[in-house]
């Protein structure tokens, strides 16, 4: 079949067939790009596979990738950067906002404690067989004889078409030498909408384990990615089917089920949080806003307690998750950084909104919290809004309307009292210089009372007030 789309006519890759021609190279674009050109998915990263025609005995691929990168790299001329990796045999051409990667085609074989193969050279048709999926192995053909024709041994074409994730030969064999590959079927299969072959399915179950060979960071990188896709739930849901989620994240497998007592259940909080993460991810949220809808109940299995009158309860679950976000990020090799921090500050605070909504509310705690979550306030509020995943609308309908009240009372006081990037007005040094003291905790016991009575209200945000009500703590301190 020759592929009829315009974008196999870009001039970039006529020009790449033309110089394997010259060279007497055969050339095939593969992979990623191919699968994308056909579910019509922006794709800026170009693979291509280069075999030489006929292989002298025992093949020698290696180092064609390379020859066939620098000559395209040069017809390109001034815009084109051409980077070589010997080691691996490959090249890369980065031009316009594109990356073409080149190899020479190859085969692998596996050993059972590492998912890095023993790599040799081959045929185009051993390099489709150790592809991941079906619809990653499809190849279309540049040289000009048969420009645009498509090769597509394991019909590629017909999984688009039926929406499946499946690999290209035996699925035991496939997800046994690479494991990472499970992770990327869920990942596909969630980006993508599709879902998994049933052998392909019951293969990841068999083969679960084989997912500690794979390094934390890869498997964060998938992670990130099921994060980043329209309904990241699909991807956490075949996580745990499959059998993976305990072994990867046993703290969110943990929120699975429901106990009952006295004939009172609870919520399932696995199902209600990956509700709540679909809810943020509807709003074109970023990653982090994700991770923290994911995490923002995970303290709730250790905060379970029964109370024979209030029934199931979850004291201070926001406070538990909170201090669980930092060991969850550093096992998941996820960032330690800002990033973590303000997941960590999302789970501490997703339950204060609520107790803001009584009509008796003081203007203080509205202020507390203002201050409290800075310029994340908004995120907070998504977060708290994704958080009514109740069956019965009225109930749904009159919660989002009292955070709509919540919102109302915070644009008010932050228009009276610019809370939000609260810097106490006078700072420590200042304080020091007033009454002539040396660096001691006298000084931020004064700085901390000044803080919470302007978050009080007991005297404005402005340093007047601020240096006279000081002066007069002060003088009762004296006495
Ligand atoms: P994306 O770039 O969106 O992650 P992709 O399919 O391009 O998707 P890459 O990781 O860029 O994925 O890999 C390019 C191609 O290399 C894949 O389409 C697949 O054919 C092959 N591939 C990548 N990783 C593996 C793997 N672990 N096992 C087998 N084949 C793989
Ligand atoms: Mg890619």
């Amino acid at each position: 079949m020759t592929v009829n789309n315009p974008k196999i006519e870009a001039p970039v890759l006529h020009l790449i067939g033309e110089e394997a021609d010259r060279l007497g190279l055969e050339c095939y674009v593969i992979g990623g790009w191919v699968r994308d050109l056909f579910l019509h998915r922006p794709s800026d990263d170009i693979d291509v596979v280069v075999v030489a025609p006929q292989p002298p005995e025992g093949g020698e691929n290696s180092g064609i990738g390379i020859t066939l990168a620098d000559a395209v790299a040069k017809r390109l001329g001034k815009g084109a950067h051409l980077a070589v990796f010997k080691t691996y045999g490959t090249a890369q051409v980065k031009h316009k906002g594109m990356e073409l990667e080149f190899v020479g085609a190859r085969r692998e074989s596996y050993r059972r404690d590492s998912r890095n193969p023993i790599v040799e050279d081959g045929t185009l048709e051993e390099d489709q067989n150790r592809r991941d999926f079906t619809i990653n192995a499809m190849a279309i053909c540049l040289n000009k004889h048969s420009y645009g024709e498509l090769l597509d041994p394991f019909d590629g074409i017909g999984d688009l078409e039926r929406c499946i994730i499946k690999t290209p030969l035996d699925p035991d064999i496939t997800f046994s030498d690479d494991p990472l590959r499970m992770m990327r079927a869920i990942r596909f299969a969630t980006q993508l909408g599709f879902n998994l072959d049933g052998e392909t399915f019951d293969a990841i179950a068999r083969n679960k384990e084989r997912i500690g060979i794979i390094t934390k960071e890869r498997i964060a990188e998938e992670l990130n990615k099921i994060m980043l896709s329209r309904r990241p739930s699909e991807g956490w849901i075949l996580l745990d089917k499959t059998g993976l989620l305990p072994l990867i994240f046993p703290e969110l497998a943990a929120l699975k089920g429901v106990e009952v007592k006295e004939g009172r259940g609870h919520k399932d909080v696995f199902y209600h949080t990956l509700k709540v993460l679909d809810n943020v991810a509807e709003g074109d949220s970023g990653l982090w806003l994700r991770w923290a809808a994911l995490l923002h109940d995970i303290g709730k299995p250790r905060s379970k307690a029964w109370d024979p009158q209030a029934g199931w309860t979850f004291r201070n679950h926001n406070y538990i998750g909170a201090k669980m976000v930092p060991k969850i990020f550093a096992r998941l090799k996820l960032p330690l950084n800002e990033k973590m921090e303000y997941v960590r500050k999302m789970v501490d605070l997703h339950m204060r909104p609520i107790n803001l909504i009584e009509d008796t509310v003081t203007d203080s705690a509205v202020r507390r919290l203002l201050f409290e979550a800075g310029d994340d306030i908004d995120d907070l509020m998504l977060l708290c809004d994704a958080d009514i995943t109740s069956r019965n609308e009225q109930k749904v309908e009159r919660y989002h309307r009292n955070y709509q009240l919540v919102r109302q009372k915070m644009v008010e006081l932050e228009e009276r009292d610019r809370i939000r990037n609260f810097q106490p007005p006078v700072n420590g040094d200042e304080i020091m210089a007033m009454f002539h003291l040396e660096p001691c905790s006298l000084v931020g016991e004064l700085k901390a009372a000044v803080k919470d009575a302007i978050l009080d209200g007991v005297i404005p945000n402005e340093r007047d007030a601020a240096i006279q009500y000081i002066n007069e703590l002060w003088q009762k301190k004296q006495k």
